[in-house]
């Protein structure tokens, strides 16, 4: 991306971007927010206005970035560079949500976009095996800003680091100076901060020598994977299903937990699944644990649903009927399991939220809670 007069997205501007669009309107179809009171985000409109030359009059923070538009398009078009970009010269002509700032100076400050202190940072380690934890390794674990601080969170950490260390994987860890992966500045339009934040990530990950990065979140992960190489970190970056469904291959990982019949259903995070293609693997590790039957709702793999966490609506509050996550929650009860498996700490957070409000009998963990759960 360039700052400046002219602003490019891996090398291409709105214009170079919006050409290859024939305006055939799958992607205005396919955006869940079409869900809730009619359109409020028309990619189609977007892309004519722009390859007219006309304002394209659109509140780009709306967007979920949940990828359901681009996934659809028959030409390929890279939809969500242009929303990027949007959000860049929104940022620029400060237009940027209030709150969406205030993430970026809470970033700025203590390293994370809630503001939590940085200090605080590697107090999920407290009460936990960490003999396998050393100093430097080829291996690092990525926890995250909302995994560290949140405590119900901290649990798919902690679920994490004993498979691991079960697998006697020696692997490192940031600690206190882990910092934000950049995924919640890129959200709000920033540029000259997010590159600064990622040089300063890139130089910790060599200090630390590490060579493969696990995360635990979907959105570090797709920001290190697809993000960091352009700043010229080039590390392989795996989300823990990949890591643990790679150690289960080598058969390093036995997975002996074992439930009393207990029906699943998968929520595949877009980050995750429609982002990066990963929707076997969390299966294949699920598949392994005794006593759950995994059944699947129609709107699984690319077609999934977005639990309205993206593109940095995790920060922004939304009217409780408009939330994507009731009606995923609704679709997990009509396929009558009992409990709602996912592989994302937002997924989690809305879901949980949205039962509240729902009070139906459905129990939602982390794949890796699932797997390390007695
Ligand atoms: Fe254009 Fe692709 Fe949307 Fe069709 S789906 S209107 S080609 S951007």
């Amino acid at each position: 991306m360039t700052g400046g007069e002219i602003l490019m997205m891996n090398g291409k501007t709105m214009l170079e971007i919006a050409t290859l669009c024939y305006q055939c309107g799958t992607c205005t179809a396919s955006c869940p927010l079409n869900l809730f009171n009619g359109t409020r985000i028309n990619p189609r409109r977007i892309m004519r206005s722009i390859q007219l030359g006309l304002p394209t009059d659109v509140d780009p923070f709306l967007c979920m970035m949940c990828m359901a538009c681009e996934a659809s398009c028959p030409r390929g078009v890279r939809i969500l560079d242009v929303i990027r970009l949007l959000r860049v010269e929104a940022y620029q002509a400060n237009k940027a949500p209030q709150r969406l700032v205030q993430v970026l100076w809470n970033v700025y400050e203590e390293g994370n976009p809630w503001g939590y202190p940085a200090k605080d940072r590697g107090k999920w380690l407290e009460g936990i095996r960490t003999d396998n934890i050393r100093e430097k390794a080829k291996t690092l674990l990525y926890v995250g800003c909302i995994s560290s601080y949140d405590i119900r969170l901290q649990r798919v950490v902690k679920a994490v680091v004993e498979l691991l260390v079960k697998s006697n994987v020696e692997f490192t860890i940031l600690g206190d100076r882990e910092r934000c992966c950049g995924d919640s500045v890129m959200n709000v339009g920033e540029t000259g901060f997010l590159e600064e934040l990622i040089q300063d990530n890139i130089k910790l990950f060599r200090e630390k020598e590490a060579e493969t990065i696990i995360t635990i979140s979907p959105h570090c992960y797709q920001m290190i994977k697809n993000t960091y190489p352009s700043y010229g970190g080039r590390f392989q970056v795996m989300h823990y299903t990949e890591y643990l469904a790679k150690l289960l291959d080598e058969n390093k990982l036995h997975i002996d937990t074992r439930y009393e019949n207990n029906r699943i259903t998968y929520h595949d995070p877009c980050y995750l699944g429609r982002y990066s293609g990963v929707f076997e693997e969390p299966r294949k590790l699920m598949e392994h644990v005794k006593g759950v039957e995994l059944v699947e709702m129609p709107m699984s793999r690319w077609l999934t649903l977005c639990c309205g966490g993206g593109g940095g609506k995790i920060f922004m509050e939304t009217k409780p009927e408009e939330r994507p996550a009731n009606i995923r929650i609704k679709q997990a009860v009509e396929t009558q399991a009992e409990i709602l498996v996912t592989s994302c700490p937002y997924c989690i957070i809305n879901f949980e939220d949205s039962l509240k409000l729902q009070r139906v009998g459905l129990k939602v963990m982390d794949v890796a809670e699932l797997l390390a759960a007695r």
